[in-house]
This record gives structure tokens, sequence and C-alpha cells, in this order.
């Protein structure tokens, strides 16, 4: 009998699910809810090249969704192919200190991802919500849920890197410290760099900005991360879809000293109503400023600032790997479909001789090289799989 794995990625703003074979990489089903909690929520998904759609003509939640993709598509459609899962895997982004590596699921681990809560607030809860829903509804496959952590990828941060400057009982009995995100992106998108350029994972240096609703960039050097943009929670770094990025602290305690704005009313502002979304004043998908980048101010500026910031990280994570990287990747829902992006961000990255073909970049698809001019950087546009790697990772846990 054939063994697939059911995998469940709960992002901020999307659900997406899929039917895999780990072994030989099939993908059987995948579908995605997208735009939730926005006016255009909607679900698709594909079984066997079939097509499917449902849209409820106003906006859904990440509970109703959930609840849609368990008893309406998983069982209803899909009960024979159902019948071959033997473990499913769950995306959880912030493990803290205490996930290093992908783990069984049971209550003491739920115990621990609720109290990781406040380490990824925005996600966290949502991963958790989809770890509930399959446990309560698929009850055979109960004891053969895995949690797969963003964080992983980064546990070998070095010291410099993780550390912050802050009185040292904070780290030591709080554990704030970076932590990172987007770590399983990372992994899928080192290997396929490994692929591309027949080269061991261990050999690699890269830079690769992940750029989705959510975003970061991280320097690999020897195939392991130095260092990345996220930190203590996946609010700081790059400017992201309605997450701020970066900001002086100092800002809170104005907003809340000299403004009287409650601490509850920063953190939602921080998270859910800055970033693209503050800047262009109407929409926190990308594809909106993109389209209006030559007709509207605003919506060029919000182009230009997220481009900006991207380039000053790359920039310095440049130095940091002696100027030496195989390539520098885009991946993430921007990051591989936003040609604009791209060359703003590779214009703002002029000094470095970085250069870009706009022909090829605005190839719908992958391998768009080049280069430097000395011809040794590629730039690719890769299209992540984080799926694929949960899928391998849960299989090898419960095998
Ligand atoms: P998440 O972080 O929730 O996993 P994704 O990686 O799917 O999200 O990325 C979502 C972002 O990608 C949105 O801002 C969306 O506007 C952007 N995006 C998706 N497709 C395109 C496209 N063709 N061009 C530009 N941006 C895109």
């Amino acid at each position: 009998m054939k063994k697939f794995v059911l995998v469940l990625n709960c992002g901020s703003s999307s659900i997406k699910f899929s039917i895999i074979d780990p072994i030989y990489e099939n993908i059987y089903l995948s579908g995605q809810a997208s735009s939730l909690n926005l006016k255009n929520s909607i679900i698709v998904w594909n079984i066997e090249n079939k097509k499917y759609l449902f849209n409820k003509k106003k906006f859904m939640s990440h509970n109703y969704s959930m609840n849609y993709i368990c008893k309406k598509i998983l069982l209803k459609y899909n009960f024979e192919l159902f019948k071959n899962v033997v473990a499913v895997g769950h995306r959880v982004v912030n493990g803290g200190i205490d996930f290093k590596k992908s783990v069984l699921i049971n209550t003491l681990v739920i115990e621990k991802i609720k109290k990781f809560f406040y380490l990824a607030p925005i996600h966290n809860p949502i991963n958790l919500l989809g770890i509930i829903k399959i446990r309560k509804i698929f009850k055979k496959l109960r004891k053969k849920n895995v949690a797969v952590f963003d964080t992983s990828f980064h546990s070998g941060l070095p010291k410099k890197s993780y550390l912050y400057a802050i009185p040292k009982k904070f780290y030591n009995k709080y554990h704030i410290r970076k932590y990172g995100a987007h770590g399983i992106s990372y992994c899928y998108i080192l290997k396929k760099i490994s692929d591309i350029f027949n080269k061991n994972i261990s050999k690699i240096n890269t830079i690769i900005c992940h750029l989705g609703n959510g975003s970061s960039v991280s320097v690999i050097k020897n195939g392991m991360c130095v260092d990345t943009s996220m930190g203590f929670t996946p609010l700081s770094g790059l400017i992201m879809g309605t997450r701020s990025g970066d900001i002086d602290p100092s800002i809170i305690f104005y907003m809340h000293e000299k403004l009287n704005i409650s601490i509850k009313e920063i953190k939602n502002i921080l998270n859910n109503k800055s970033g693209i979304l503050s800047l262009n004043t109407k929409s926190s998908d990308f594809r909106y400023s993109e389209k209006r980048y030559y007709v509207s101010k605003k919506n060029k500026i919000a182009v230009e600032i997220f481009c900006y910031n991207l380039a000053k990280y790359i920039s310095s994570y440049f130095f940091l790997v002696k100027n030496k990287i195989d390539a520098l990747v885009f991946t993430g829902g921007i990051g591989s479909n936003s040609s604009l992006a791209r060359e703003i961000t590779i214009k703002y990255l002029n000094n470095f001789d970085f250069f870009i073909d706009i022909n090829k970049n605005k190839k719908k698809y992958l391998d768009f090289n080049f280069v430097n001019k000395n011809g040794t950087i590629s730039i690719l546009a890769i299209h992540t799989n984080e799926e694929i790697v949960i899928a391998k990772d849960t299989f090898n846990l419960i095998s």
C-alpha cells in the first residue's frame, strides 16, 4: 500500500493543504484557502488534475475554512485517497528554545506550542487550530500528527547573531533571543540550490529572500544559516503585508506614554495595520501596489520602501559571506512572482554590480540568471514548497 502524508500549512493569510507521497514527492491533492479574513477569501484545490473552487462571496475566517477543508474536501471528495494517509505534518512557526527538531504531537507538545504563542502571536495560534481540528476530526490519525518547526532551521545561529544587547537575564531566564522564521522554506530552497548547482549543501553560500505576506531574508554560509532578519517574533526585519518590520522601539513608548494607545492596540497596529497596507492605505496584497506602481505615488513609495529595506539587508549579508555567494534567491508569493519587486531590489544593489536581465526577469518561472559583472552570481526565482519538506520530515519521524 502506498503511504501518503497529509500536510497542513496554516499561514497568517492562507491555509495550504496537500496529500503527498513523501518518497517520490508526488502530490495527489493540493489546495489553498487564501486571502483569509479579507472579503475576497477563496478556497481552491486540485485533485488528479481537476480544479475545484469554493467562494463564499464574503470573508472566510481560518476556523471556517479549516472546517470546510476537513469536512467538505478531505473527507467528502477524497475518501479513497485518504485511506492511504498514514500521518499528518503541521507547520508550526516558532518552537522556542524547546524544539530544535520536528516532534510527534502529544498533549505536552500542544501545551508547549501554546506556551510559545507570544513568540509568533499571529501564527502559532493558527498552527495550533489546525492541529486541534485534525486530531479531533481524523481520530485514527490522532497519534500520528507531527509538528515541523520553522525555527529549527535557525537553531544553529551563532551567538553574535541571536543575542540582543539587553541585560543578560532576559536571555538566561526568559530566553529572549532571535529565533528567525520561514526555516521550512529555506530548507526547501537550499536543497533546490544544491540540485541546480550539483553541489553539496554544506558547500553552499547563498542569500535567500522569502517574500510573502510575511517576509524574511537569510544568509547561509556553508549550508548553515548565519543570520536572518526575523527576530524574537516574526514582527521584525523586513516590511511585510501588514507588519511593520524593524522600527525604533521608542516609537512604542511614545505611542503608549504620549498618545495613550494601549499596549494591546499597539501590538495590533504593528502586526495588522502596518507594512505595505499602511503605506498604500488600501491593501496588504502586494499585487495591489504592484499594479499601480507607475500610476500612483502612494503605491510606488510602498514598493520602493519594501525593496529598499530588503536591499539594505542583502547588502549587509553579502559582506558576511565575503561577497561570495552561489546565488541570490527570491521566493515566497512575492519573491517568486513579482518581477517588479526583484527589479527594484536589484536596482538598489547596483553598487555591487548585481545586474538584472529585464527580459529574463519577466519570465514567469525559475532560473532567470544573471549575474554580476564577473559572471559569478546567479539570481534565481524559485517557487518554494514547504509542504514537501513537512511531508518528508513527518514520514521520517513516524517511520
Ligand atoms: P504567506 O506568507 O501567507 O504564505 P504567500 O507566500 O503565498 O503568503 O505570499 C502572499 C503574497 O504574495 C501576497 O502579498 C500576494 O500579493 C503576493 N503575490 C502572490 N502572487 C503574486 C504575483 N503574481 N505578483 C506579485 N505578488 C504576488
